[in-house]
């Protein structure tokens, strides 16, 4: 029997999954989005097996049933990730031999190549759904491959392990900086607005500044996954505080935790 995932309709064409607690104690959020031309799966998750993860069956499913109501010839699948940590391309070769599919690769060359970033990490570039725009914004810091999706049609923004309610681990604190001064930039320069942000993972509790430790497979007081476009000025300020005797800065909603 495998475990299902847990599936939340964010809007007709905005599918948000989780993998439970229940298959694997990281427990990511990945997301579906449904453009008219193709369709869009940001991360595959922390196992490789369809018994701990039934990716590939969950998505083909929701594909389905998204073309009964928009119907289309060819409709294509790009499975592309907010990074290359083990947690959110574990299920990649699920979709391997696909019809109309792409996996994109995990190095920082591929990221580079598929979507045709300039002078990275300088600068976001856009890939089209169809009908739906998404800003692919380079986010290096917590990984060197990171990146940031911003879709225009809901106004969230996708930012992985790079600001989640959880342990913001930051590998090179220099890009991380750069990483959050763009993202600032984008919020207060970007049309239409950002509305909301949605990570990866859910760490910290509902008590301020308490979070589940790694490993906890139980969070029964868990904060939800949205945090609100200011998080990223509290993230930024956070960033010129001092570190902690055992590296990290506990904030209410998050934890930054140096990791270089
Ligand atoms: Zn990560």
């Amino acid at each position: 029997m495998s475990i299902p995932l847990e599936v939340t309709r964010l809007s007709d064409s905005t599918i948000q999954l989780r993998q439970p607690k229940a298959a694997h104690w990281e427990a990511p959020f990945l997301f579906l989005l449904f453009g008219t031309e193709r369709a869009l799966l940001l991360d595959t998750g922390a196992s490789a097996d369809a018994e701990h993860l039934p990716l590939r069956e969950t998505v083909d499913a929701l594909i389905d049933e998204w073309l009964r109501t928009h119907p289309r010839p060819d409709y294509e699948l790009v499975v592309a990730h907010t990074h290359a940590h083990g947690d959110h391309i574990a299920a990649d070769g699920q979709f391997a031999g696909r019809p109309r599919t792409t996996v994109v690769g995990t190095t920082i060359d591929e990221v580079i190549a598929f979507f045709g970033f300039d002078g990275w990490p300088a600068h976001p570039v856009q890939l089209q759904l169809g009908d739906r725009d998404i800003d692919a914004i380079p986010g290096p810091g917590h990984e060197p491959s990171a990146v940031v999706f911003f879709d225009r049609e809901t106004g969230i923004l996708f930012t992985g392990d790079t600001i989640c309610p959880g342990r913001l681990y930051i590998r090179d604190r220099a890009a991380f900086r750069a990483t959050i001064d763009r993202l600032v930039a984008f919020r207060d320069t970007g049309a239409p607005r950002v509305t909301v942000l949605l990570g990866s993972h859910v760490e910290m509790s509902t008590t301020p500044g308490a979070d589940y430790p790694a490993g906890t497979v139980d969070q029964p007081d868990e904060l939800p996954l949205d945090l609100p476009p200011t998080v990223l000025d509290e993230v930024r300020q956070a960033l010129d505080d001092e570190i902690d005797p055992s590296g990290n800065v506990v904030r209410d909603r998050f934890i930054l935790s140096y990791k270089d």
